[in-house]
């Protein structure tokens, strides 16, 4: 079977299933990104079924990808479709907690993609896996266009997610030691990288 159609099979599972992968665009947008900056090395946090993984070992032929996905199932999932477009030369699937997984490897790029309301977390601990004039992107900066909106008329639940992840928004503008571009493509991307001193 074909990558392409393996692709879409993916899709179309996360679609029935409910699995949040990144949408099309984005996931265009970080593999061109990718391959123009010559990313070899990238630590994922949120692999959920593989599927942002799998486009991103694909990008180029010499990238490989550590990932960590703390549910089991999804966990399972992303295992077999690793296999099934026969990238496990490239990817390392880690089943833990990101917050409890320690690694001293160093990376180029690190992509935040698990719990919104962890992004700051996520960010201060694994910006010591970068390497020098590493990126570190995260996805669903705009949570579906809500970000910045009126927040009168949402669940509470909703109303967290969406002020921790403008606390993170805020948290990037304001970093001393990171200069982020945002970019309006997919659910909203962020790229970070740090300053020069
Ligand atoms: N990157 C994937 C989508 C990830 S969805 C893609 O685009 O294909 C977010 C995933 O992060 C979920 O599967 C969730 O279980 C996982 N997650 C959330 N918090 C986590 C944490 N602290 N550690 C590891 N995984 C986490
Ligand atoms: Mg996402």
């Amino acid at each position: 079977m074909d990558q392409e159609y393996l692709i879409r099979k993916i899709e179309k599972y996360a679609d029935e299933k409910g699995v949040p992968i990144m949408e099309k665009d984005g996931m265009k947008f970080l593999t061109e990104f990718i391959k123009l900056n010559k990313v070899k090395n990238i630590l994922e946090i949120g692999s959920a079924i593989g599927y942002s993984a799998i486009n991103m070992a694909l990008a180029s032929d010499d990238v490989t990808v550590t990932t960590i996905e703390r549910d089991k199932d999804r966990y399972i999932q992303a295992v077999k479709n690793i296999k099934e477009l026969k990238l496990d030369s490239r990817i390392t699937l880690v089943l833990a907690d990101a917050l409890s997984f320690n690694t001293s490897e160093k990376f180029d790029l690190i992509f935040i993609d698990a719990a919104k309301s962890q992004y700051i977390k996520f960010f201060e601990k694994f910006k010591n896996n970068l390497n020098p004039k590493g990126y570190i992107v995260t996805d669903n900066i705009n949570f579906h266009g809500l970000t910045n909106q009126d927040k009168s008329k949402m669940s509470r639940n909703l109303r967290q997610l969406i002020t921790k992840l403008e606390r993170y928004i805020t948290f990037l503008n304001d970093n001393p030691e990171f200069k982020t571009r945002f970019f309006a493509v997919g659910d909203g991307v962020a790229i970070s990288r740090r300053k020069k001193k």
